[in-house]
């Protein structure tokens, strides 16, 4: 099981949740809609200890949870990057992915995933069900971790 999908289980089932705005709410993280240059989809900052996730204002609503969720979990496993880090579309290093693996894990729904398996969705729908985007979703599916 990968980094991203482990701590997003661990997080459900200790927290009870899994919406993401819930979930900096409960870590005392702040959340901000910004206005943002067109490609940079969300940032997060953390400054004296306190984190704050931005997100690009002129994305679709629906994606606000997913870009919430993506920043969590950069805020919560790399701890390597200590002040600023930058989201751009068509980003796709390692920890890219497992900050869109946690959001996955995070947002998608077991029963919906057995269903996957099952063949009885097909990954446009997992793209519906998690709000996130299905160049996102793709991905994740080349990369095995669907
Ligand atoms: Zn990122």
């Amino acid at each position: 099981m990968g980094k991203g999908k482990e701590l997003a289980r661990q997080l459900k089932s200790q927290l009870g949740t899994n919406d993401p705005v819930h979930i900096c709410e409960l870590y005392h993280y702040h959340i901000f809609k910004a206005k943002l240059p067109r490609n940079t989809k969300g940032f997060y900052t953390k400054l004296y200890g306190s984190i704050s996730i931005f997100v690009n204002d002129k994305l679709p609503p629906e994606h606000f949870r997913y870009i919430c969720a993506h920043e969590l979990g950069h805020a919560l496993m790399h701890e390597e990057i200590n002040v600023m880090h930058k989201d751009f579309q068509g980003d796709c290093e390692q920890m890219e992915l497992e900050a869109d693996e946690f959001a996955f894990w995070l947002l998608m729904e077991d029963k919906w995933m057995a269903s996957y398996r099952l063949g009885r969705i097909s990954v446009v729908q997992l793209s519906e069900i998690t709000h996130m985007p299905m160049e996102v979703i793709e991905r994740l599916q080349q990369k095995g971790i669907l």
